[in-house]
């Protein structure tokens, strides 16, 4: 039984090009199913989260990544009574517009637009994604996803102004997303900053002294484990550790947001979209524990000298292919040499950038820019 402010699949606001029924899956399930099946999803196993394969190849990449993030909002959605299959769907397409080489790849395409006066923003790419780039479909272009999923790729983790978007007026900028939106950017969170921990520890980049120092909550169930487990080899207590932190943020961030919920008396889907502030949110005390956390990653993880070198080599591939391209568009492919005559050379080279594995860039690079 859902909720009374979950969104109900049987009030979706629909698809762009209307389809019938399918006989045994809803529309959301069905959204889900093309995200599963759609080509972006599926690069999404060779382009990096955190750590490139040099390092393992049982750390995350940005596809076990995003499998995390919907295993863990399908949970906060299903105690919260929100409708799990539309949290599903926003789980797996939440970083789908996401470029090669994770972060630094996002920043050096969005510098190298910035020289022509456009941006990249993961999440308007990922809304051309699903309903322009991916053709799989003799009856539309892109995957004709409904209304819900498409708002929910938009709104998941940032909020956009109208005036500055007026081409994404229609996905109701002025209102709060649904609840199983929401949730989705904390559940982002707690996915990457437990499987941080555990691979920059695998990595031996992360200590578990440093860990146990930087981290008051880490050290808090370190200890707690200890007294458990007290002859569990090392990486046995780390693991029941990181098992404790999960849980907490996740068992924290459903009762607050239950709390916050019936504080504010919500009766309907329009409820939420009414409220001032978003509802999914961890409590104070909680929150203060994960920002520490999160500092504590940035600092020793993200902006480590050990990754400098790898985050320096993406930043130089994408941007001396990014202006190879500028200077040579007879290179591109030829699709993307007839798309450039209508959006424009800079547009269609980031599309293209974008779309790509950390495997294929490379390649490209090896080819185009190569010594
Ligand atoms: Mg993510």
């Amino acid at each position: 039984m859902l909720a009374a402010y979950a969104v109900e699949v049987t009030q979706s606001r629909g698809r762009r090009f209307p389809e019938a029924q399918h006989p045994y899956r809803n529309d959301f399930q069905r959204d889900r199913d093309r995200v599963i099946h759609a080509r972006a999803f599926r690069r999404l196993e060779a382009k990096t989260q955190v750590f490139t394969r040099r390092y393992s190849d049982h750390f995350r990449n940005r596809l076990t990544h995003t499998l995390e993030v919907s295993q863990i909002s399908r949970t906060i959605a299903g105690a919260l009574r929100l409708n799990v299959d539309l949290a599903e769907a926003l789980a797996l397409v939440h970083d789908i517009g996401h470029p090669p080489f994770g972060h630094a790849g996002e920043k050096a395409l969005d510098a190298a637009m910035r020289q022509h006066g456009l941006f990249f923003d993961h999440n308007l790419h990922a809304l051309r994604i699903v309903e322009d780039f991916e053709q799989r479909y003799a009856a539309f272009r892109g995957l004709n996803l409904t209304f819900e999923v498409r708002e929910g790729i938009i709104k998941h983790s940032r909020d956009y102004d109208e005036s500055e978007h007026p081409e994404l007026a229609e996905y109701l900028l002025d209102q709060r997303s649904p609840l199983e939106a929401q949730l989705i950017d904390l559940s982002d969170e707690i996915a990457y900053h437990t499987a941080d921990l555990d691979d920059g520890y695998e990595a031996h980049l992360l200590s578990l002294d440093e860990i146990r120092d930087g981290v008051p909550l880490f050290d808090r169930f370190y200890r707690e484990v200890m007294q458990i487990y007290p002859s569990a080899p090392e990486k046995l207590k780390f693991n029941e550790t990181v098992k404790r932190i999960l849980n907490r943020f996740v068992d924290d961030l459903i009762r607050n947001t239950q709390k916050r919920i019936d504080a504010a008396g919500l009766h309907s889907t329009e409820d939420v979209r009414r409220q001032n502030e978003r509802l999914a949110a961890f409590s104070l005390a909680v929150d203060a524990e994960r920002k520490a956390g999160k500092e504590f990653l940035y600092e020793n993880l993200y902006f480590s000298p050990a990754l400098a070198d790898e985050k320096d080599d993406a930043e130089r591939v994408i941007s001396e292919l990014f202006s190879f391209w500028m200077n040579h568009p007879e290179s591109l492919p030829h699709n993307y040499q007839e798309k450039a005559k209508e959006e424009g050379p800079p547009r269609v080279i980031c599309d293209y950038i974008a779309g790509m594995t950390d495997n294929f860039i490379y390649e490209q690079y090896e080819k185009y820019c190569g010594a």
